[in-house]
C-alpha cells in the first residue's frame, strides 16, 4: 500500500531496532536490555494482573504513578507514564519543538532523537562531542528557546554529565525545555529528578526497560 503513503511520512529513514536472534543461546548485548530476568516479586504482580485481561487497564495508571511520585519525592501530578521511555520522548518533542523552537542534541547519541524529529518535522541541530566522546555542557548554554534533549548517560558512550553541569544547562535555558533522557542513569549517573520541583523547563525521562529488567512491558516514565 506503500503508493498511499502520505509524503509527511515517505521520505523518513525508518529506525531500525537492534537485532532479536530467536535462538536465546546467548547473554544479548545489543540493544542494552538487561541479561538478568526481573524480580521473582514482578513476575508473581503480572501472573495476578493476567487474570484481569478482560478489562482496560486504568487510563491514569494511578497506583504505578503514586509509587514513583513517593520513591521521587514529587507529586503525582508530576509524573507520566507512557509505552516505553520512547513514547514520553517522542510526545514531549511533539509538545515542546517546532520550527520555533528547534531541537538541539548531541551529533553522538540515542538514534531515535534524529527519528522522532524527522516524524515530527522538527528542525534539528546536533553538536559534536569532545574529543573524549564526552557531552561539552558549555555548548548547550544560553540557546535562547531551543529544546535541548541529552542522555545522561549518553548512549552509546556511557559518558555523564554532573547534576551541576545538567543545573547550569537548565538554568541558562529559562525559555526552553531541557528534556534530560536517564534511560542509563542507574548505571552511574546522578538523576536530575532532584531538580524538576527548582526549574518548570525541566523534563527528566526514565525506563523500565534497562536496570529493573523489564523491556518487555514497554514501561517508561516522565517527571517534570
Ligand atoms: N533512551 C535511550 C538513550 C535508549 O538507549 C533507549 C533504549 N534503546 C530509550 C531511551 C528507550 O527505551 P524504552 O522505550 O524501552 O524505554
Amino acid at each position: 500500500m506503500s503508493r498511499f503513503f502520505s509524503s509527511k511520512y515517505s521520505a523518513l529513514t525508518p529506525y531500525t531496532p537492534g537485532e532479536q536472534p530467536k535462538e536465546r543461546k546467548y547473554i544479548k548485548l545489543n540493544t542494552n536490555e538487561s541479561p538478568f530476568p526481573p524480580s521473582p516479586a514482578v513476575v508473581e504482580a503480572a501472573k495476578a494482573e493476567a487474570g484481569r485481561l478482560q478489562l482496560y487497564s486504568d487510563p491514569t495508571c494511578r497506583e504505578l504513578t503514586d509509587k514513583l511520585a513517593a520513591l521521587y519525592g514529587v507529586s503525582p501530578e508530576q509524573v507520566i507514564l507512557t509505552n516505553g521511555s520512547d513514547e514520553v520522548l517522542n510526545f514531549a518533542f511533539m509538545a515542546f519543538a517546532d520550527e520555533d523552537h528547534p531541537l538541539v542534541f548531541p551529533e553522538i547519541t540515542y538514534g531515535f532523537y534524529p527519528v522522532f524529529a524527522e516524524l515530527n518535522r522538527i528542525p534539528y541541530e546536533e553538536i559534536p562531542l569532545k574529543e573524549d566522546f564526552s557531552v561539552d555542557y558549555r555548548d548547550y548554554l544560553n540557546l535562547n528557546g531551543k529544546t535541548i534533549v541529552i542522555a545522561n548517560p549518553n548512549a552509546p558512550t556511557g559518558l555523564c554529565l554532573t547534576l551541576s553541569e545538567i543545573e547550569a544547562i537548565v538554568k541558562s535555558n529559562p525559555d526552553g525545555v531541557v528534556i534530560i533522557d536517564e534511560a542509563y542513569v542507574d548505571f552511574g549517573a546522578e538523576s536530575a529528578v532532584a531538580l524538576v520541583d527548582k526549574y518548570e523547563n525541566l523534563l527528566v525521562t526514565q525506563t523500565f526497560s534497562k536496570s529493573r529488567s523489564l523491556a518487555g512491558a514497554r514501561l517508561g516514565f516522565g517527571i517534570g
